[in-house]
């Protein structure tokens, strides 16, 4: 038997094509995203994205989040790093973030959380903070 692409893994039935409501993680916090579109099982209701959607499903969730949580946008991150000459590792470091992270939020891959946010936003605005963080810098 030949399984089609839109054939439902669980139970073989011909999948649907649906805009609906789906939910997706961003930092620990649950994200509803109301037009999502993928595929339905309407028979056992199993729900499939391919690649093209689960993207665009990820994209629109980050952006949610950002709206709600009103973080800096990837430009603001990556002017204000340049503005104060760090690079990416370097911010990374005094963050103590991962090595990529600074990356994947200036390229709009991943957010910031709001904490973060707020610590970025405090580097950018308070003169001195950024000399307290090299200071406790293990
Ligand atoms: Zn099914």
């Amino acid at each position: 038997m030949k399984v089609r692409s839109d054939d439902c893994p669980a139970c073989g039935t011909r999948m649907r094509e649906r805009r609906g409501r789906l939910e997706l993680p961003v930092n620990g916090e649950k994200i509803a995203v109301p037009d999502a579109s993928h595929l339905r099982c309407p028979k056992c209701g199993e729900r499939i994205l391919r690649f093209d959607e689960a993207r665009h499903l990820r994209e629109s969730a980050l952006e949610i989040y950002r709206r709600r949580h009103a973080l800096l946008t990837a430009d603001e991150i990556r002017s204000m790093r340049e503005r104060l000459g760090l690079s990416q590792a370097s911010l990374a470091r005094l963050l103590r973030l991962g090595g990529n992270t600074i990356s994947r939020w200036e390229s709009g891959r991943n957010v910031q959380s709001g904490a973060m946010d707020v610590l970025l936003r405090l580097i950018r605005d308070m003169p001195g903070s950024l000399d307290y963080l090299r200071g406790i810098m293990a």
